[in-house]
């Protein structure tokens, strides 16, 4: 190899030069990049991966108590980000200078998600200081944003976890947070510890959930059916104080059971609310309403084409954008008596009066009767009475149980008495378990019956058998004693 040329040397310095400051530039870009990648652009402040990357440093290095707070906006921060996408970076920077505010040198602040901070608190002297500055983070970021003019108010919840007796890994600590922070979100903006028992409580719901979706499954293909309806008969009774009095069965309400293989007998009031809260309400919902129908027209081939059948409807599916159509499709499927059906609704979890009226019309347009459950339990039962509108009421346990020995249920059975007869809704009475009660509700202008005292849900079967034997059963249910 020959001694370069003067010339050849230049060219080589001014190649040199040229990759040299590429590299710089590359250098910048890819410092701007790992900060784009390490900040949220919204808060500016450090984002997951730097989170992720540095938690269980910090938990490894400085042995001394901390705690994790779990941060997220409420529901209304969406509602905002879908009605005026532009507000929401404002809101997420502002938030994001509250909570570094109360925050200050006692631990550090990361934007984990959209709606989601994270804060770890570190050496901590005494646990109180963790709810101390969840707190004040809540009363804080709950104080109006003023935009524009305009006011803003937004809820917060926080989930707390303790290190290192909650939790020594990151994850563990992270997931304990969280399961208090899921916890938190049932109400309005508030704190929540971590416990053990909320860990346990959520455990026991994904398995249960898991179990419903197995029965779902095994009552849907061939495999042994662990979900029925029972029905409880609805009495119509005339001229109970006479020797001539009558009776017939108007109707049933179906109940759901489920037997499972290994658990037995699990009740409703523990499965219900789980399916509600998990979605899976909409698949059983559907399965009972394709059940009742289809029993419904069984009971027609057997000669009791005259029973109306009640379906409990909670309001998770009321809720639903497609509940009209879903209920269209059942009923074109099975191509159903749709007015022997009623739907029972109740008035708890109905969020939008205005849209719960639209939904009852439409449901009442497809043929179905719409009834007023647990009527009286509700806090705004006047107003929802007087706009719904429903065909039937029905009484509540609760008071029935108090008539008509209980002073305050008698009145207030009386008053619901006579205000569903002013508004011209038909009444149904649930709960009556005793003579004492039906002669009291009969001579006040009830008319219809279900609870024990005629009978209890029965299986299908059952209530065949017991609607063949009617004319006996009331009989001697109605002698005098
Ligand atoms: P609900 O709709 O108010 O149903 C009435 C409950 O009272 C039933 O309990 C029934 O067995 C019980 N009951 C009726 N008469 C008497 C009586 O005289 N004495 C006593 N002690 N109890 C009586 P169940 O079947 O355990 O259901 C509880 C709740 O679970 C129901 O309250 C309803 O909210 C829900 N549920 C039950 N089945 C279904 C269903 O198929 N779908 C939906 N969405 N919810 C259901
Ligand atoms: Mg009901
Ligand atoms: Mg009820």
């Amino acid at each position: 190899m020959g001694l370069l040329t003067a010339s050849e040397n230049m060219q080589n310095k001014r190649l040199v030069e040229i990759l040299q400051a590429e590299l710089t530039d590359a250098n910048v870009l890819i410092q701007k990049l790992t900060q784009k990648l390490e900040v949220n652009e919204d808060s500016g402040l450090p984002n997951a991966v730097v989170m992720n990357r540095e938690l269980d440093d910090l938990l490894r290095l400085t042995p001394h108590p901390k705690a994790v707070l779990f941060l997220s906006l409420s529901d209304q921060y969406t509602v905002l980000k879908r009605t005026s996408p532009s507000k929401p970076q404002w809101i997420l920077f502002n938030t994001a200078i509250r909570i570094m505010n109360v925050v200050g040198d006692k631990g550090r602040v990361n934007h984990t998600k959209d709606e989601e901070f994270l804060i770890l608190l570190q050496d901590l002297t005494e646990p109180q200081v963790a709810t101390e500055v969840a707190a004040e983070i809540i009363k804080q970021v709950k104080e109006a944003y003023v935009l524009n003019g305009q006011a803003i108010s937004l809820g917060v919840n926080i989930g707390i976890s303790f290190y290192p007796e909650q939790g020594e890994s990151k994850s563990i600590l992270l997931r304990h947070a969280d399961i208090a922070l899921s916890e938190a979100i049932k109400h309005k903006s508030i704190y929540q510890l971590f416990t053990p028992e909320l860990r346990d409580r959520l455990i026991e719901k994904d398995e249960l959930q898991k179990k419903i979706l197995r029965a779902l499954e095994a009552n849907n293909s061939d495999g042994r059916p662990q979900l029925m309806l029972f029905f409880q008969p609805q009495v119509e009774i005339h001229d109970w104080n006479s020797p001539g009095k009558t009776g017939r069965v108007v109707g049933a309400e179906a109940l759901i059971r489920w037997n499972h293989p290994n658990d037995g007998f699990i009740p409703p009031s523990k499965f219900i609310p789980v399916a509600e809260e998990t979605g899976l309400i909409v698949h059983l919902g559907t399965w009972i309403l394709h059940t009742a129908i289809t029993c419904l027209q069984d009971l027609a081939t057997q000669g009791f084409d005259g029973i109306t059948l009640s379906v409990n409807i909670s309001s998770e599916q009321l809720n639903l954008e497609d509940f009209i159509p879903r209920m269209k499709e059942i009923v074109r499927r099975l191509k159903s008596n749709d007015h022997q059906i009623k739907l029972e609704l109740t008035e708890s979890g109905m969020v939008n009066v205005d849209d719960t009226i639209s939904k009852i019309n439409q449901m009442r347009e497809l043929g179905f009767k719409v009834l007023l459950d647990d009527f009286g339990t509700g806090y705004s039962s006047l107003s929802y009475l007087k706009n719904l509108p429903i065909d039937v009421v029905k009484i509540d346990k609760s008071f029935i149980d108090g008539v008509p020995a209980g002073e305050k249920d008698t009145a207030l059975t009386r008053t619901i008495i006579n205000l569903a007869t002013e508004l011209k809704k038909d009444i149904v009475v649930e709960g009556t378990e005793n003579r004492d009660q039906i002669d009291w509700l009969y001579a006040h202008g009830c008319k219809v019956f279900q609870g024990y005292y005629f009978s209890k849900p029965l299986s299908y079967a059952d209530f065949l058998h017991y609607l063949r034997n009617f004319p006996a059963i009331f009989e001697a249910k109605s002698a005098i004693i």
